[in-house]
């Protein structure tokens, strides 16, 4: 088969490797229905992150499992499914409590490179989620958004705890943020600010159910939202970069007792304990336990309440994955969809 290699930073190639097969009595190998680009593949193509070696790539995936190995039990050959960026067992303490990503045998999905056009899925009973029948071609978009981006957006707004009626601000127009804005109106948000300066993505925000848009970064976006909520703050903001700049205007700008959820990969990011204790603000942050919500994003797409797969604002075949990494990369497109 074939699939993504990126060889050094701006170095992403399509190339022959090996097809995946059974490892584990407990992997699933699924035929790739459509993958894409994430942000976060970014920090490696960009250098930011050290490539030591070529390494396969991407870690967003729904497909056809093909096989399953002899001690699968749940997943069958001939579901569409869908699963996150670690694979996690479902049956340890974390995985119950609700955090797979802390799962105590989870496997980064990434290290198997979902950029392909197979992918070997371990633990598949605990990882993937299938639909009630395989899709339609324009329902791919949003499941495999459900991936990730939805559900890392959700997650930001999980934990930074909205309510029904809350006022959100969500710091970062990638989409993540974009996602988050949606995340935070189906949790019933009755405010929810949108911090973008790009047009598209403005529009995209207002879409998804941002009430209100502000273009101002910095102190001067924590000042904006100051003014927006009489002085008093956001309830609940999300946090969608992961630079130490946003993470200063996320902090600023939720009220003392509201709560912060990050979920951009911070790099750079330094916290002041002191500042912290007195903002007496709530945080929680960390790689997003997406499979916890698949169950529920999957009912919402299916039914069609949410189109999550509007923030993929182009799309190519997988042989054009290097074009997807250089659009993102310099901003040209929101997020790259790729169908093998
Ligand atoms: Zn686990």
């Amino acid at each position: 088969m074939r699939g993504a290699i990126l060889h050094a930073p701006g170095d992403v190639r399509f190339e022959e490797r090996d097809d995946p097969t059974i490892v584990e009595p407990t992997d699933a190998i699924i035929r790739m229905s459509a993958t894409c680009v994430c942000g976060s593949d970014l920090w490696d193509y960009r250098g930011i992150n050290k490539v030591r070696e070529a390494a396969p790539t991407g870690h967003e995936y729904c497909g056809i499992v093909e096989e399953v190995g002899s001690d699968v039990r749940t997943i069958k050959p001939g579901q569409f499914v869908i699963g996150s960026f670690f694979a996690s067992d479902g049956t340890c303490p974390h995985c119950r409590a609700g955090y797979q990503t802390a799962c105590a045998n989870r496997v980064p999905m990434a290290v198997l490179g979902a950029q392909a056009e197979a992918l070997r899925v371990p633990l598949a009973d605990g990882t993937l989620v299938a639909t009630p029948e395989v899709p339609d071609e324009a329902m791919l978009p949003h499941l495999l958004a459900a991936s990730d981006v939805l559900g890392t957006g959700w997650f930001a707004a999980v934990a930074a705890g909205v309510l029904p009626g809350s006022t959100v601000a969500v710091v970062g127009d990638g989409a993540v943020g974009l996602l988050g804005v949606l995340a935070a109106k189906e949790l019933g948000a009755e405010r929810v600010i949108a911090m973008s300066r790009h047009e598209p993505r403005q529009k995209l925000a207002t879409e998804f159910g941002a009430t209100h848009i502000v273009t101002e970064r910095g102190d001067d976006g924590v000042a904006r939202i100051e003014d927006l909520t009489d002085g008093i703050g956001a309830d609940a903001v999300l946090e969608c970069v992961g630079t130490d700049e946003a993470m200063a205007q996320a902090i600023k700008s939720v009220r003392p007792g509201g709560g912060v959820g990050f979920v951009g990969v911070p790099h750079g990011v330094n916290l002041d304990a002191r500042q912290m204790f007195y903002s007496i603000v709530r945080l929680q942050g960390g790689p997003a336990p997406v499979r916890r919500f698949l169950p529920e994003l999957i009912d919402l797409i299916w039914t069609g309440r949410i189109e999550p797969g509007k923030v993929f604002d182009l799309e190519l075949p997988l042989s054009e994955v290097a074009e997807g990494y250089a659009a993102m990369d310099e901003r040209r497109a929101i997020k790259a969809f790729l169908r093998p």
